[in-house]
């Protein structure tokens, strides 16, 4: 049997799909599920906490339906600003047309705007750039005088009451953490939610706040910095080596900065991961003529096939299943690009096996002995690569290898067989005792052999610890299970 580039039909990049009214019935979210989705992200800008409560259980009766870990990503909204009402909405705005913006709540003239972020004016400077529409629409502050700021309208188009403000050149001081974020926050602590985003991240230090956050509320979800912000990319490796992971979230970022610079920092920041040993999540409009289109745009299948040359671990959808006319067949094309682009990786591997991670908390015994196994598994033509994981690091750091031997990733934890839905290539399975080594020697020979991945003779490699090499000092949770066991196994049975 030559080494399958597939498992179970599904691609080894990670899908997250956005949950919204297109997609959240629980026969939705299961054939959503089955046909690829890894994560589901529940976006906070949308819904209260009722409403993605019922999101969340009608998910996790979903996996236990489909006997499969499903991940829950809760995206918080961060410090995002929108317009007030807009008089006469649609408003179109011709270049050179000049309005206000004001403090207060309410406009008192037809060209006035208000907005959400109440010390916006204050903050504006002359010079500084106001965007609006999703960036097709921008003004610059001509004039401030006290209570109001002078805008002229540099690129026209059509705003309307309510759309999100970007001030990409405003150094705001609004906290990056709002009140409706730490609610948010504290509520996906309690429910249990395997990884928790922040919107606009610009320091590391608010990626140390949100996790205070959780752990203070008896969670170790892991905290994804999502890169929108100029000031992110000007700290960019602080802020990832913060964090547990990074989305590009693209929708911003390309109205925060000059889009023309998007693909290059989108390539940066997928480099920057992969220095840190920390997965990356490519988002927004990667299948966006999907909403109302059975098929997508040549240009979008390049641009998920891309990420994942990259090295993207996770490519994410977002309206096309949340509000999208096609959420199903939307997962179903973005599996098919990202297994046509992985057949040909697997001929190519992309990854240098000498690239020194600046990532410290995996101890070295264990990022040696997952290396010595991935190469192992490559030589031995190994069915399967086994990581018996506590926190899900090692598991992590088998996914960073790129390896097209199937990997499993196995534990008695459910929070990391969730967490791993994350980790490019790792397949969480339930059920195996991963700590009893003769046990999940066992239970792996059966498993295989009954799903097809090996036959009597067939190899498999599992990554484990003896307990006995000591955790590395300053060890956190996440290093204490030292991995300095690999063994290779023949299997045994019918
Ligand atoms: C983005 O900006 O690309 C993003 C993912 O964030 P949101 O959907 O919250 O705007």
């Amino acid at each position: 049997m030559p080494i399958s580039t597939e498992f179970r039909g599904r691609a080894r990049t990670k899908i997250v799909a956005t949950v919204g009214p297109a997609c959240s019935a629980p026969e939705r979210l299961k054939a959503l599920a089955t046909a690829g989705v890894d994560v589901f992200r529940l976006n906070m800008a949308h819904g209260s906490i009722e409403e993605q409560q019922q999101n969340v259980d009608a998910i996790r009766r979903v996996s236990d339906e489909l006997d499969q870990p499903i991940a829950i990503l809760v995206d918080l909204a961060g410090p995002k600003f929108r317009l007030g009402e807009v008089a006469g909405d649609p408003l179109f705005c011709a270049t050179d047309a000049e309005f206000y913006f004001v403090a207060g709540d309410q406009p008192a003239a037809a060209d006035e705007f208000t907005c959400s972020y109440k010390p916006l004016v204050k903050e504006l400077e002359v010079g500084n750039h106001v965007m609006l529409a999703d960036g097709t629409v921008s003004m610059e502050v001509i004039e401030k005088k006290s209570g109001r700021a002078k805008v002229k309208v540099v690129q026209e188009g059509t705003i309307r009451s309510r759309q999100g403000i970007n001030l990409p050149d405003v150094r705001l001081s609004a906290p990056a953490i709002s009140m409706a974020d730490h609610q948010h926050a504290e509520w996906a602590a309690k429910a249990g939610i395997d990884f928790v985003s922040l919107s606009f991240v610009r320091k590391p230090d608010e990626v140390h706040a949100l996790r205070d956050i959780l752990q203070s509320n008896g969670s170790d979800a892991l905290v994804i910095a999502k890169i929108e912000k100029r000031e992110a990319l000007e700290r960019l490796d602080q802020i990832v080596a913060a964090a547990d992971g990074v989305m590009v979230a693209r929708g911003d970022l390309g109205v925060e900065i000059d889009v023309a610079q998007m693909p290059i920092e989108q390539k940066r920041i997928i480099r920057t991961c992969h220095r840190h040993e920390k997965p990356v999540i490519i988002a927004t409009q990667m299948l966006d003529s999907m909403h109302d289109s059975l098929r997508p745009t040549r240009a979008e299948t390049t641009d998920v096939a891309n990420a994942i040359l990259d090295g993207g671990d996770a490519c994410m959808l977002s309206g096309e299943t949340a509000i999208g006319k096609y959420p199903l067949e939307t997962v179903r094309m973005m599996n098919r690009i990202a297994l046509a682009t992985e057949k040909s990786m697997a001929d190519n591997p992309p990854r240098t096996p000498d690239a020194v991670p600046v990532g410290k908390r995996l101890h070295d015994v264990t990022r040696a002995v997952v290396k010595g196994a991935g190469t192992m598994a490559h030589t031995l033509r190994a069915k399967l690569v086994v990581a018996a994981s506590y926190s899900g690091r090692t598991a992590m750091a088998l996914s960073q290898q790129r390896s097209f031997v199937p990997t499993i990733g196995v534990s008695t934890s459910e929070e990391t067989l969730r967490k791993m839905c994350l980790f490019w290539g790792v397949t969480p399975i339930r059920g195996a005792p991963a700590f009893d080594t003769q046990g999940l020697i066992r239970f792996m020979d059966e498993w295989s052999i009954a799903k097809g991945f090996a036959e009597k003779g067939d190899r498999i490699v599992i990554v484990g610890g003896s307990h006995l090499t000591a955790g590395a000092e300053g060890a956190t949770e996440m290093t204490t299970g030292v991995h300095d066991i690999v063994i290779v196994h023949e299997v045994e049975g019918a």
